[in-house]
């Protein structure tokens, strides 16, 4: 070995690193970051809407008050204070009477998707994943050398139908992944009826189910439907996180597992990050013992619903005829199919030049697909940006329809 390029280490990396590459979306927040650039790529929470005095002041209370044991080791399964608070968490979506010994409190919902694919994937087995669905779900899922079988939706979720034929294909897939709230990034959201329909399907075939829930609690209108999990106990993983309703740089989570389950999740979590923070459960719990975070969800939601109106009347507006998108009832994105013949791919750099951002819907599958779309986040700009951002998106597309 000579210098320190990457190609030097390639034939020392392990199998499961062969076939990562870059996420789409992280090499985009660099270019997308700079202030000229509206983006509508990325996925982050609108943190100014927080009282950040209030939040600062509580953070200083927990090192002065609680400092002995919030910078202390924790249990790997997480306070049971916190656990406790999650469960009330829950209740408010539709989950009612679970057990805090059955919750397992991760590092940031992503960390939750990580330990289960460590908890039931061999290399080669087979993950079925709505199409398109969230990237880093895809990355986890590599990382286990999982195959990913995507499973078609339509605006009311994943596709029963769609789903028996997976199970045909792929009878031994060890598990269904699915965001049925608020998709990211379709931003569609299951339908009640469906519900049943895919539980009974997965149900038959034995199927585990494991449901991401990051953006229940942000709909704009009408509630959501309650999640899969308060309708059946069994077979079902509920993960979530605080990145949404509260901070995503506290990088707390959660799983609520299958009591028989739920050791092993913490041994895993264990070998993994020993135990969770203890310092941003405290702070989590702080805030939900100490703050209305009932009512800042609401103020969340109210900015969104906002900015999400904003943005669909820009595409009425603007978006060259051929354009299509999602209406989401909630949640931070709308997913755009663009008139045949554009590629979101290899427009993106034009794009860039042309001081907008975008995620390629190419990042949301993983067999490639996907050109035909992008990922609209609306949840970080303001509605005139967010309009701004359209006018210079839909001025790209017109010029590559013209040539
Ligand atoms: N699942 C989905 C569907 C997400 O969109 C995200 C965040 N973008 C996560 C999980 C991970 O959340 P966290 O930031 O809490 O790790």
């Amino acid at each position: 070995m000579t210098g320190t390029t990457q190609d030097d280490y390639t034939d020392r990396y392990a199998r499961r690193v062969r076939g990562m590459t870059t996420s789409e979306i992280r090499a985009l927040f660099a270019v997308a970051s700079r202030p000229e650039v509206v983006s509508l790529a990325g996925g982050s929470p609108y943190i100014a809407a927080l009282p950040l005095d209030a939040v600062g002041e509580m953070l200083n209370r927990l090192g002065a008050e609680q400092g002995a044991t919030s910078l202390q080791y924790g249990i790997g399964q997480g306070t049971i204070e916190l656990r406790e608070q999650i469960c009330e968490v829950m209740s408010l979506s539709g989950i009612t009477g679970a057990s805090p010994d059955d919750v397992v409190v991760t590092v940031g919902g992503q960390q939750a998707l990580d330990l289960l694919a460590r908890l039931f994937l061999d290399p080669g087995d087979v993950v079925l994943a709505e199409g398109p669905t969230y990237v880093g779900a895809l990355g986890v899922f590599q990382a286990a050398q999982a195959q990913v079988r995507h499973v078609a939706m339509d605006q009311d979720g994943l596709i029963p139908a769609a789903l028996e034929e997976a199970l045909r294909e792929s009878p031994r897939a060890k598990f269904l992944y699915t965001i049925p709230t608020f998709q990211n990034p379709a931003g569609v959201t299951l339908s009640e009826e469906r519900r049943e329909q895919i539980l009974d399907i997965c149900e038959r075939a034995g199927l585990l189910v494991i449901e991401d829930d990051p953006y229940g609690m942000l709909s704009f209108e009408e509630d959501a439907p309650r999640p899969l999990r308060a309708r059946r106990r069994e077979g079902v993983f509920y993960c979530s996180t605080f990145s949404k309703t509260f901070a995503p740089g506290l990088r707390v989570g959660w799983v609520l597992t299958p009591h028989a389950v739920r050791e092993k999740l913490v041994m895993m979590s264990e070998a993994n990050v020993l135990c969770p923070s203890a310092f941003a459960q405290g702070a989590v719990t702080q805030y939900l013992t100490t703050m209305p975070w009932r009512e800042q969800i609401k103020v969340y939601r109210e900015i969104y619903r906002e900015r999400r109106d904003a943005l669909l009347s820009a595409l009425t507006d603007l978006m060259p005829a051929g354009t299509t998108w999602t209406r989401p009832g909630g949640g931070l994105f709308v997913w755009a199919t663009l008139p045949d013949g554009l590629d979101s791919k290899a427009m993106m750099p034009r794009a860039i030049a042309a001081r907008v951002a975008y995620v390629p819907g190419t990042g949301f599958y993983a067999d490639g697909t996907g050109r035909g779309n992008m990922r609209l986040n609306f949840s970080f700009s303001a509605p005139d940006r967010l309009r701004e951002g359209v006018r210079r998106l839909s001025g790209v597309m017109d010029q590559e329809l013209a040539t």
